[in-house]
């Protein structure tokens, strides 16, 4: 009988899973598709998460595969008005005064090949979790494959596996929130942004055309992220997407698009995120807009904070309260800091009114960033608010 298996070989999944084989912990990752996805999805860490990937040793590979950052722009579209920022105030309060930009699949990646060699973890593509059933020692799940049924054990279940979470589901627990009525569209493009003077994070805001620009990688890739009506026939958005790049990208350059991906978007959680022996983590827990990239910040925090306390419960006897600790923080940091913030993001960047008062009072706020560095401070700090203090403390 495996100590934990995961459930999800997503960023949240694996990275868990790291954190436990470093601890000594046996794990197992489950992940249904073949490979890891590579659908255009969250690309920013904030400064705040990056001391958590440093403790997982991993931070200077994902620094080496991405691009670090400290300057921010948000550009209101019909002024043409910029507001520019740096997180160059952080320098000497962390080691780690930026962000960094990297494709989730690449951070899972690197996550998942350390993993791989620790003779004490295991993943498993192309299987996927069926059932689930607990009792007081144990958790049994019914996972299939393409060729066969087989029924695995665990003393502690971590349901990592997404929005649409089958954990969550099997545990019959809801999903409360919303689903907006509109459409985001990721798209990663080849352009010269920088040429146009947009920093490597820069905010389009407006009604029709706002987006999030933020750059990828050293050769140019950038993610380029915008909203459309979701009554708009899904399936025919790439027609739709020169005339939306038309407004959007800055001057008149060729762009490459390497890929594209529609998708909803919702801000839900799951009313607690442990029953019994089975924990919820990442997007099987919680799902935001991701305006602002707080949804992976919110997963990467939620690992940071599980992975020690399951692992002090399981090679120290810590008590298992640790994770009902876990359950109810977790929570309320989504539901009353992430999920809050997200929503003014989203308002801000695609609903400011077009130039109407909410749009002033909402510049007047953002043109503090650029010259109160007390101001700016506190802006910086929130994503450090997210975090959970350690709950349980093993010696990794
Ligand atoms: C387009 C887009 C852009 C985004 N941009 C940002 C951003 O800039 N910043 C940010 O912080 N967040 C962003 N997010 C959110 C971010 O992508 C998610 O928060 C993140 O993927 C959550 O990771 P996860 O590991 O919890 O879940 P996922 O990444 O969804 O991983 C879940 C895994 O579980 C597997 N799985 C599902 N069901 C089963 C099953 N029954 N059995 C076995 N395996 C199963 C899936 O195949 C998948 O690999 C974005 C999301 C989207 C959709």
């Amino acid at each position: 009988m495996e100590d934990v298996i995961i459930i999800g070989g997503g960023p949240v999944g694996m990275i868990c899973a790291l954190g436990l084989a470093q601890a000594g912990v046996r794990v197992s990752v489950i992940e249904a598709d073949p490979q890891i996805t590579d659908s255009p999805r969250a690309a920013v860490y904030f400064w705040s998460v990056l001391e958590g990937l440093e403790r997982l040793g991993i931070l200077q590979e994902a620094e080496a595969a991405g691009v670090r950052k400290q300057d921010y722009t948000y550009l209101v579209r019909r002024s043409g008005e910029r507001i520019v920022y740096s997180m160059e105030l952080l320098t000497g309060h962390t080691p780690h005064p930026y962000n960094l930009h990297l494709g989730q699949h690449r951070l899972t990646d690197i996550a998942m090949r350390r993993l791989k060699a620790f003779s004490n973890a295991t993943v498993r593509f192309g299987t996927r979790l069926q059932k689930l059933h607990q009792n007081a020692d144990a958790v049994t799940l019914s996972v299939v494959t393409e060729h066969t049924t087989e029924e695995l054990r665990a003393r502690w279940v971590i349901g990592a596996d997404g929005a649409g979470s089958t954990v969550r589901r099997l545990l019959g627990l809801s999903f409360d929130g919303i689903t907006w009525p509109e459409r985001f569209v990721a798209t990663n493009v080849y352009y010269d942004f920088e040429r146009h003077g947009y920093a490597r994070a820069t905010f389009v805001i407006d009604d029709g055309f706002g987006a999030v620009i933020a750059i990828l990688n050293n050769e140019d890739l950038w993610r380029c992220t915008y909203m459309e009506d979701a009554a708009l026939p899904e399936e025919a958005f790439l027609e739709r997407l020169p005339q939306m790049y038309k407004a959007i990208l800055p001057g008149e350059g060729p762009y490459q698009l390497e890929r594209a991906s529609p998708y909803r978007m919702h801000q839900r959680s799951a009313p607690r995120y442990r029953v019994g022996r089975v924990l919820l983590a990442g997007d099987a827990a919680h799902v935001t807009n991701p305006t602002g990239g707080l949804g992976l910040t919110s997963g990467l925090f939620d690992s940071y904070a599980l992975y020690p306390a399951l692992a002090a419960l399981i090679l120290e006897g810590a008590d298992d309260e640790v994770l009902d600790r876990y359950s109810a923080t977790r929570l309320d940091i989504f539901l009353n800091r992430v999920s809050p913030q997200a929503t003014a993001n989203k308002q801000l960047i695609y609903h400011a009114n077009g130039g109407g008062r909410k749009l002033e009072e909402a510049l007047a706020s953002l043109r503090r960033l650029a010259t109160d560095p007390e101001f700016l401070w506190q802006r910086l700090m929130f994503t450090k608010s997210l975090e959970t203090p350690l709950l349980g403390h093993v010696s990794l």
